[in-house]
């Protein structure tokens, strides 16, 4: 089994990546995100207890996380590995999973961390506009609208929501670097950490991942 956790702030690209390398390598990617949004949708008694901890934006309790992430190894696509894309979000999960793992006779492979410059995080995460119609989505740098304030497909004026405004963005983008910066020390401290450079068109962060992948598949067959 390989598992692979691929780290990065929000906005790094972390999405759009683990994507591409479930599909090379053949495993699926594992959002927890995507887990608990399924979860709630069904009703099922994870997605009941997780739900209000959802709806204040805050964390999920570990052990529920923790079952769900095991419950989802449990399937039969995940049987060759999977890639984790949200988890762990501290220290406390990277050691939590460890230990999870360990009980299985398993362990995390890689963590490759995408990098990416704290202030460039900044801007893609506080220049997010959305139109008052309908919701379509612009960013100041990578998608602006031709027109500023007004939306290219209906014309309505584009707004800011709350949690977009730079002052939101920065006090939550200071508390997620923190405990991102206690997972990058988890796996530095295992030796199972490894850089990409994330500010990089995609297909380049793309090459630059599976060489670190591919190598450290064949250090571990060493
Ligand atoms: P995301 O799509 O990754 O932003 O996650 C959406 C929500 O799911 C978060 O706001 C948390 O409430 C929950 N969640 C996702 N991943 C985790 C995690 N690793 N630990 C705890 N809660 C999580």
């Amino acid at each position: 089994m390989t598992v692979l956790v691929l780290l990065g702030a929000p906005g790094a690209g972390k999405g759009t990546q683990a994507a591409l390398l479930a599909e090379e390598l053949g495993i699926p990617n594992i959002a927890t995100g995507d887990l608990f949004r399924a979860a709630v949708r069904d009703g099922s008694a994870i997605g009941l207890e997780a739900r209000r901890f959802m709806e204040r934006g805050q964390l999920v309790p570990d052990d529920i996380t923790i079952r769900m992430l095991l419950g989802r190894f449990d399937q039969p696509d995940a049987k060759a590995g999977a890639i984790l894309d949200g988890f762990p979000r501290n220290g406390a999960q990277a050691k939590a999973l460890d230990d999870a793992l360990a009980e299985r006779g398993e362990a995390v492979d890689l963590a490759p961390l995408i990098e990416v410059d704290s202030e460039e995080i900044f801007r893609r995460m506080s220049g997010r506009w959305l139109c008052r119609d309908a919701g379509h989505v612009y960013n100041e740098t990578s998608n602006p609208p031709a027109v500023e304030g007004v939306c290219d497909i209906d014309g309505s004026p584009l707004y800011q929501r709350e949690d977009d405004k730079p002052e939101t963005v920065r006090a939550r983008l200071h508390l997620q670097l923190a405990s991102l910066q206690e997972v990058i020390d988890h796996y530095a401290s295992t030796g199972i950490l490894r850089r990409v450079k994330g500010q990089q068109p995609i297909d380049d962060v793309f090459r630059d991942l599976l060489v670190v992948v591919q190598d450290g598949a064949a250090s571990s067959d060493a």
